[in-house]
């Protein structure tokens, strides 16, 4: 059975790159896990995907997850995620908003990617460049280049590394980003 990974609705970059990387940390651990998005990305998340190579997530379709492990990002409140959710077997929660119905464990920090690259790190696995290059994106998109008062330490030192891995200048790629 393999696990389905996927942020909320009308996905935004951090819901795009924390579901992409963590469904590839997963596989790295030897669990069986595939990145989705509830809707089209938007065009920043879009930015991303084209700027790192990396293919769009499939559009989760529906009726999917009936019975199935799934995983939530960048998101918990029931009415930001699949329409079916109580038909699914919800088994992780990583995110960083507060508390909505679910129960959950939420690290207070910037992006959702943050967590994500603490997983990496946790866990000894190698960042390749383009996850690399996604979460670095999705920090920067979530606090607007450090500059959001939800921006912490550890979504800078992150960043910092990340931007390391994935060669290029945060505050140029940023920028670009953002237009
Ligand atoms: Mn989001
Ligand atoms: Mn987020």
């Amino acid at each position: 059975m393999s696990l389905f990974v996927f942020g909320h609705k009308s996905p935004d970059t951090d819901s795009i790159c924390s579901a992409i990387s963590l469904a590839y940390l997963k596989n790295k651990l030897g669990v069986e896990a595939k990145a989705y998005a509830l809707e089209e990305p938007r065009k920043e998340a879009k930015f991303v995907l084209d700027y790192f190579k990396v293919e769009s997530p499939e559009v989760l379709p529906a009726g999917a997850i009936k019975g199935q492990d799934v995983a939530l990002v960048d998101h918990n409140e029931v009415a930001q995620t699949a329409d079916d959710i109580a038909e699914a077997n919800l088994v992780e929660v990583i995110d960083h908003h507060k508390i909505g119905c679910l129960s959950v464990r939420i690290m207070p920090v910037g992006c959702t990617c943050t967590i994500i690259y603490n997983l990496f790190k946790e866990n000894n696995v190698e960042i390749p460049y383009e996850i690399a290059g996604l979460l670095l994106s999705a920090i920067l998109s979530d606090t607007l280049i450090f500059k959001s008062p939800t921006t912490t330490e550890l979504d800078k030192e992150a960043a910092l590394a990340l931007a390391e891995i994935a060669k290029v200048d945060y505050e140029k790629y940023g920028m670009e980003m953002f237009k």
